[in-house]
Formats: C-alpha cells, structure tokens, sequence
C-alpha cells in the first residue's frame, strides 16, 4: 500500500479526464476525480452533444421546404426555442447522470469541486480545503472560450457556453469568428430563422481546411441568406436603451443585434491552477507542454486534452487519456498518432475531411493530381435548392498514394470517418478505383472521378 491517498488524482472530469479514470481503475489503480462544473466536459454539456442537437433542429426548416418538391404540402409552421432548450437540457442531463454512473461503477472516487495543484504529488479541493495526495496528477480541465477584454462594449456579448441557455431565441445574431464552431453557430441561428451575420478578420472563413472547401461553404452559407463579413473585426459594441446590440467595425459596417456571440477561439484553462507550484512548463498560450506520452516535464504530473492544445477534439482527448491510463497503469505502454484525424464541421452544408489540405500537401511534394467534382446532390433535383456539394481528393503523383479527401456536402461527416479508415491503411488512388460503387449515392463519386482535373508538377 503507498503512502499516498490516491494512485491517481484526475482534474477535470470531461472527454479526457473521465476516459484515464475508468481506465486507470479498471487496470487496479485506486483513483480520484474532481470536476468544477458537470461531468461530461464542454463536449457533452457545452459542445459538440448540445451543438449537433442544436443543428439538427436547425435543419428542419429547409427539410420543410424541400418536401414540396417531392409533393408533400407541409402546413403552417412555428418554432418553440424553450422546448428545443428544455428537451437538450433533458438529454445533456441524461448523458451526465451516465458518466457518472460509469466512473463510480469502475470505482473511481467523485469529488465535486475545483481542484489546484499544491505540489507534484498533492491537489486541494476549493469545495472543502481538503488537500488530496496522489503518486500521479491527471490535468485534464480542458479549454475555454475566448473573449476580447480590450473591446469597448465587450462586457455584452455571449461565448458558445451562453449561447446553449439564451431564455429567447434572438431575432439578430452576429457571430464573430471564422473557426468551425462560429460557422457551425451561424448555421444554427440561420436554420432557425434568425437574420444572422458572421463576421470574421481573415479573407476566407474555416483556416486551416482546403481552400476549395473553404469557399465552398462560405458561398453556400450566403446563399442560404447569411451575411459573411470577411477582412473586419469590432472596434467597438454599444448597447441601446432597448437592451439590443450595436456592432461598429473597423470597416465601417454598423451590424445591429439581439446577442452578439464571439467565437473568437479558445485558450487551455490552466489560469491559477497552481501548476506554477508544481513547476509545470506551459507555452505562451498557457497550454501544457507534453511529450509523446502526455507527461509534462513533472514526472508524475500527465496532461491530456485541450488543455495540451494538441488536437482540440473530444476523440483525441479520448485517446489521449485511454493511452495515459494504459502506458501507467496497464503495463501496456501507446501513443496517440497526431498525424491523420478525420474530422467534421457541422457547418450547413456539413463538411467531412480527412488528410493533407491541397495547401499542405503542395509542401510535401510538388507532384499532385487533385480530382474534384462538384455536382449537385440528386435530392436537389427535385428539391430544387440551389446547393451544391464538393468532394476533392489529392493524391501524390509518384506514389498514387492518397494524401487526402475533402467533401463539403449531405452527410460528410459520416463519409469522413469510413474515409479515414482508407487512409490510415495508406489507400492509393486505385484502391478506390477497384471498389466498385453504392448506387445511387453521392459518394460513388468517390471511387469514379477517373481523370484529374488538376495535374500540379513542380
Ligand atoms: C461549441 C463546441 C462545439 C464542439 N464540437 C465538437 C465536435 O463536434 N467534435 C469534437 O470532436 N469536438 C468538439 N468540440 C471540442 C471538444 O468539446 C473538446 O475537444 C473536448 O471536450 C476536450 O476534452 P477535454 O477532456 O480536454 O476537456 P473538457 O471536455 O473541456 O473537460 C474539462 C473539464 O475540466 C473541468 N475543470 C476545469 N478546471 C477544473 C479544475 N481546476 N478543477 C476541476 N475541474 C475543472 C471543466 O469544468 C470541464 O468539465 C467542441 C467544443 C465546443 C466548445
């Protein structure tokens, strides 16, 4: 028996930190968890759950109006935003009450409270004063959003975290941001029938993704009627004497608003933590520097997460911790492979990737053939909705090996997971075009674009 009251002490109860617990006790370890706010973390309480609800709810305006073309008469129609939020509160309520039932099931001690470090092996509960010994420290708190403190007005508006308990639906929203989460917000609000504007500093919304698909979701989003405002930030937000919002912009755009929400990032939570005391390394950003193995320059003090600002996403957090508990405790020592993720924006219309962008791929090798085909999906041609979807795979030249997919499109999402099997087995070109097609489907046309349309030689 050590000396210590726990063998591991886990800070934050969220993707990352509720995966090592269960791990770590199901491999006979004695563990403790701490969380300040809900089980579940930012993505079942105030991610990626509530949000995907929240654009399903915002897709049934358009599925209303699509159902004409196919003879259906739909008759009149409102929306009740206190039930969507009530029957959202029910189900996150729900998820919560699971991870907590599993993690006392695996034998993982609940505490419910905020807890700092003291020193490399010691935690205090904010709850109770309660100081907690432990052989190795999980941080596991995650990220949280940014706001701008310098922006005069800037007390007025909401993050992603007010946006999921608004008491009324606004009737003017402004998202500032151009990351997935301000594009998958506008979409929302615009499902729902809110006059929506998303304004954004860079020239094209979504950094980081191809190009193509890039532009292709911007454009479709203002067909769908939302204003993007490209190349402009805030200079300032007033507030009127009727409660409603004034965007003044460096532009000269004046975006008048219910709520104005910013979507403007988010940085690792680890202010007065007390990592200083324990002599952890942070970077500039306030993110914990890791090695491969999640352990930070403190030899029993890991990190997982965003918290590592690594991958920002719930399934590497997942991994992350899954391979931390493993390594410490289970004697089966993995790393978490960083370089291939398949992802989703839930942006309208969806977008679904996997692999190097055209961007990042040109610095690897300067010989690519790009197949792209943009087509219109065949529930449009009754529909008669003007919207296109993009599928675009980049495929190296001299190997024919597949470096990437990108689709923007119905149900890219769930293309882009399958995709990123193929692409972790390192498919070339003609594995897909031996794999004979789903018919009639959009994605047949991953496995016929015969011919390139780009050939880039350098
Ligand atoms: C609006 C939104 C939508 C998203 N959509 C997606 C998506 O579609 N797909 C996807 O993969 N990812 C999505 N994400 C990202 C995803 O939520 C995160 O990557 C994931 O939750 C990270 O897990 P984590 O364990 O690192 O941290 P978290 O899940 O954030 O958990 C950290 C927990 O620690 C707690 N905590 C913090 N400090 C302390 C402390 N000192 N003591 C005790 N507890 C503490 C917090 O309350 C929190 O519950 C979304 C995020 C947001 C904000």
């Amino acid at each position: 028996m050590s000396d210590f009251d726990y063998d591991l002490f886990v800070i934050g109860g969220g993707s990352g930190g509720v995966r090592a617990a269960r791990i770590a006790a199901t491999h006979g370890a004695r563990v403790g968890i701490a969380e300040e706010y809900r089980y579940g973390g930012t993505c079942v309480i105030r991610g990626c759950v509530p949000k995907k609800l929240f654009v399903y709810a915002s897709k049934f305006s358009e599925e209303f109006e699509d159902a004409e073309g196919f003879g259906w008469s739909v008759g009149e129609r409102s929306f009740a935003w206190d039930k969507l939020i009530a029957a959202k509160d029910q189900e996150i309520t729900r998820l919560e009450g699971i991870y907590r039932r599993n993690l006392d099931n695996t034998g993982v001690e609940i505490h419910d409270s905020r807890a700092v470090i003291e020193d490399a092996h010691t935690v205090r509960l904010l709850s109770t004063g309660q100081t907690i010994t432990a052989k190795y420290i999980l941080v596991a708190v995650g990220a949280s959003p940014n706001v701008d403190n310098s922006l005069p007005g800037g007390e007025h508006v909401i993050t992603s975290n007010e946006a999921f308990h608004l008491s009324e639906l606004p009737n003017r929203v402004v998202v500032a941001g151009g990351g997935y989460i301000a594009v998958e917000f506008a979409g929302i609000f615009n499902g729902l029938g809110v006059d929506t504007t998303l304004i954004y500093r860079g020239p094209e919304i979504l950094r980081g993704f191809d190009m193509d698909l890039r532009r292709t979701v911007r454009e479709e989003m203002e067909k769908k009627g939302i204003k993007v405002v490209l190349n402009d930030t805030f200079s300032s937000i007033e507030k009127q004497s009727d409660g409603s919002l004034i965007g003044r912009t460096n532009g000269g755009e004046n975006l008048a608003a219910d709520q104005i929400m910013f979507a403007i990032g988010r940085s690792p939570h680890t202010r007065e933590l007390g990592l200083e005391k324990a002599g952890v390394e942070t970077d500039a950003i306030g993110a914990i520097k890791v090695n491969e193995e999640s352990r930070t320059n403190v030899e029993s003090i890991y990190a997982v997460g965003d918290v590592t600002n690594r991958a920002n996403l719930t399934p590497v957090a997942i991994r992350e911790g899954h391979a931390f508990a493993d390594t410490v405790f289970g004697n089966k020592p993995w790393t978490v492979d960083h370089s291939l993720i398949a992802t989703a924006v839930f942006s309208q219309p969806e977008m679904g990737t996997v692999g190097l962008t055209q961007e990042e791929a040109l610095e690897r090798t300067p010989n690519l053939d790009i197949y792209k085909s943009s087509f219109r999906p065949m529930k449009h041609t009754l529909s008669g909705r003007d919207e296109k979807m993009l599928m675009k795979m980049i495929v190296d030249a001299d190997s024919q090996k597949v470096l990437g997919v990108h689709i923007v499109g119905p149900d890219a999402g769930e293309l882009a997971q399958i995709l990123g099997i193929t692409l972790e087995m390192g498919a070339t070109k003609a594995d897909f075009d031996r794999t004979i097609a789903v018919h009639p489907t959009a994605a047949e046309e991953l496995v016929t674009m015969r011919e390139p349309t780009e050939r880039l030689r350098g």
